[in-house]
Formats: C-alpha cells, structure tokens, sequence
C-alpha cells in the first residue's frame, strides 16, 4: 500500500521545525551571512530544541535507553524534514547544528559498536558543551574521484602516523573529533583506503586557512594538515577487521555514508528553493501592480507553477530515498536520483525567484539574492550533480550486477 501521509511525530517534527526556522533562524539570516557566522544564542536555541547532540545507531545502548521499539525507524525521513525546513530558515544554520555532523553516518557504517557508542556519545549535549564533528575526504587533487586519497596512515606499533592534506572541510576548525580517509598503502587501490578518527588538538593536526566562499557564508569551511599525527590502533574505524585482505572498509564505508547524507543533503537544497519560492509567492501578490500586462502576469503564474511542481518533485524523491533507507532498503541509486534532482530544481527556481522580482531580486534589501548564492553548493558537495548521474547510470546498466558495488560512487 502506498500511504503519503507523514506518521504523528514526523508531522510533529515538521511543524515545530518550520516554526523554529520562520521564528528564530530566518530573522538572523541576513546578519549571519554578512558576519560569516551564525549567532551562538541561535545555536544553543537549536541544541534546546533537541538539534544536535548524538547520532547513536540503532540498537545501541543510547537508543535502547531512549525507549525505542519495533516499528520501522523514521531517522532518515525525520532528518530530512527537519533539515528542509533549517534550510528553509537559513542554509548556513544547518552546518552549525551542533553534532556529529558527516562524522555520524562514516561512523555509523564503519566503526566496531564500541566505537560508535565511545565516538557518538561524546554527542551527548546533556552537559551543555556544544560539540562538532567532520569529514574530511576532499584534498586538493581530487573530489569526485573518492579512491584518488594521497593522505597517507603508516601502522608504528599501537599506533597509526597520519600524514597529509584535507581542503573544504565542513566545521573542520572547531570539530572535536574528524573522520579522515588515508591510505594505508596506495598500491592497494580502494582496498587501501580506511578512516581514521582524529581528536581535535591531536599534535601535528593543525587548522590551516578558513575558506572564504560565495554563499553559506556562516558555514566554517576549513583546510586540514596531517604532520605525524600519531592515533591509538583503535581509532582505525571497524578496528582489526578493517585490515583483513579484501576489506574495502574505509571506501565502502565512505559510499555507504551517502546513502544517508545524499537524501539529506537534497533536502537542504529542497528547503532553500522552497524559502525563495514562498518568498517570491508573497513578493508577487503584495508587488505585482494590479495594472501589470496580462501576459506578463500569466508568464509569472505559469513561473510560480513551475516552481511549485518541481519542489513537490524534488520532495518526494527525497522522502522516498529516505524512507528507503530507514528501512534497509538499498537505495543508492534513489538517494543519487534526489540529490541529482532537488538541489538543480531548487537552483532554478532560486534563479527565477531572482528574475520575477526584478533588480528588487538582485538587492540586498531580499534575501532571495543570498539564496541564489546558497543554493549552488548543495549541487557539488556530497557529490556533484555529474556524479549522481553518473550512479544513476552505473545502475541502471545493470553493471552492479557484474561488477564490486564499492567500484560505484
Ligand atoms: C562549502 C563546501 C563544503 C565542503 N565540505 C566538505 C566536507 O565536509 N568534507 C569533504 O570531504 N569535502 C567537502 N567538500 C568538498 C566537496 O565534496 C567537493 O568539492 C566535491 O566532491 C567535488 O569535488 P571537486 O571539487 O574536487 O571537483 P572535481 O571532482 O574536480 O570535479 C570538477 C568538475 O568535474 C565534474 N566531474 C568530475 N568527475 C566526473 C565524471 N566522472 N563524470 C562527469 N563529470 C565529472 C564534476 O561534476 C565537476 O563539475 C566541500 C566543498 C565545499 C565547496
């Protein structure tokens, strides 16, 4: 049976969500982007509303605690509403949520149990320190590309040396702990390559420049330097086994993160085309003069309908990604179809939102300018719009069949 209806608690969480972002985000937006930072008063607002904190994996100790039962989990759905609407607030707010960040789901697919509760739990915000965590995969010669790692981690002993560079690093600087993908030898391809968790203020890990970017201004993005840092044996994510030949854990793992954050991530593109949509909505039926031409009056409504079917779209592909993964269900090439779908969608419409208002658009008296530069970047990180085609096509040729799922990314 086919049910479109949101479950109570996840409607729950889409109108307190929505509420929050109209309330208490989008009146900071536009200072946010000029001061390269989001206020901490709104960030601790979001960590008092249950945003943030752990990401503990089904079934651990911190779930189990929290009473959780046998219907199917609503994580990814729930994530995904929530993160449109943050969005819809304000795009850069959802990367200073405190949290795990991209470092849960790298976890969640690759660490032993013991590792998710020890590197999830230092997430638990009950003791009011808001605390971040990273991903680090992308360095200056590759992106797409994910097996092209030159970061190196030699084994000495007990411990792992870690050597390298990592650029565009979301919340790289203040993250308490960073997932790094290394190579532990680069003849060994993909099977090569692991992740590795490295603590904040680890000697040899270093902050290098802040990058300075076209939107999500309020969104830290740095570079990263490896200089010998030395790790415990144990921060290898999926320990022992990850070593074991023909274990492409770190590579694998990193594929499988997308499973997750994809959906998410479209959802955030989702929610920005969904603000510049509403926006332009009111803008046009306070603005529009009654004496506007009637052609250009239907060019705009057919516009505004164009807007509004290609974000009902976008929504239910990322929700049926979502729901997908929830379930266990393989949804990589849905996941890829969303995040291909809802950002390029929510680009269009941010740009025709632009076009409709005029030079109004273009002013900085709208936030609807500040949009059109947000939006591009959820078509590039986790993944460009290229590379989900690229998924997209691998799969449906069929060459999964044939081939190592962790050759697909
Ligand atoms: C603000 C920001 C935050 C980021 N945060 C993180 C983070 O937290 N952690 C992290 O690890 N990385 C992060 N990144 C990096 C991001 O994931 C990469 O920029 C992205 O994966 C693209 O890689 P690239 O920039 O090297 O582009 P390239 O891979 O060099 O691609 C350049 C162009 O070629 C196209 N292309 C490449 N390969 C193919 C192909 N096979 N077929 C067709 N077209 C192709 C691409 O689509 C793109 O248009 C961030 C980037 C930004 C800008």
């Amino acid at each position: 049976m086919i049910d479109f209806e949101l479950s109570t608690p996840a409607r729950a969480i889409q109108g307190m969500t929505r509420q929050f972002a109209l309330g208490s985000i989008r009146p900071h937006a536009r200072q946010a982007d000029t001061d390269g930072e989001m206020p901490e008063s709104v960030i601790k607002n979001l960590a008092a509303i249950g945003m943030g904190g752990g990401s503990m994996p089904a079934g651990s100790k911190g779930e189990k605690e929290a009473g959780a039962d046998s219907k199917p989990r609503e994580n990814n759905l729930v994530a995904c509403i929530g993160a449109e609407n943050m969005a819809f607030g304000d795009p850069a707010v959802v990367m200073n949520i405190p949290g795990p960040g991209l470092a849960a789901p790298a976890i969640n697919a690759m660490g032993t149990e013991e590792q998710k509760e020890r590197w999830l739990g230092i997430f638990d915000i009950k003791d009011g320190q808001l605390r971040y965590g990273a991903y680090a995969y992308t360095e200056a010669h590759f992106g797409s590309d994910t097996s092209q790692i030159a970061t190196t981690a030699k084994r000495d002993g007990d411990e792992w040396i870690l050597n390298g560079h990592k650029i565009f690093c979301t919340n790289g600087a203040r993250a308490d702990i960073v997932v790094v993908f290394a190579t532990i030898d680069k003849s060994m391809g993909r099977e090569g390559i692991k992740a590795f968790v490295v603590e904040k203020g680890t000697p040899g890990f270093t902050v290098g420049k802040i990058e300075e970017k076209l939107g999500i201004k309020a969104s830290e993005t740095a570079e990263l330097v490896l200089d010998d840092v030395r790790v415990p044996m144990d921060h290898l994510l999926g320990g022992e086994d990850a070593l074991k030949p023909a274990v492409k854990a770190g590579f694998v793992g990193a594929m499988k993160t997308f499973d997750s954050s994809r959906p998410m991530v479209a959802a955030l593109g989702l929610g920005i085309g969904q603000a510049a949509f509403e926006y332009v909505t009111d803008w046009v039926a306070r603005e529009m003069p009654s004496g506007y031409p009637f052609r250009k009056r239907t060019d705009v409504a057919l516009t505004l309908a164009d807007m509004e079917r290609e974000l009902k779209a976008s929504r239910y592909m990322v929700w049926k990604s979502a729901w997908m993964a929830d379930r266990g269900i393989p949804n990589t090439k849905e996941a890829s179809m969303a995040k291909a779908y809802a950002p390029k969608a929510a680009y269009d419409v941010c740009a025709k939102a632009v076009e409709i208002m005029g030079p109004e658009g273009y002013s900085k008296e709208h936030l609807v300018e500040k949009w059109y530069r947000d939006i591009k970047i959820y078509d590039i990180f986790e993944g460009t719009g290229q590379i989900q085609r690229v998924v997209i096509s691998r799969r449906i040729m069929g060459y999964l069949d044939k081939e190592d799922p962790a050759k697909i990314n």
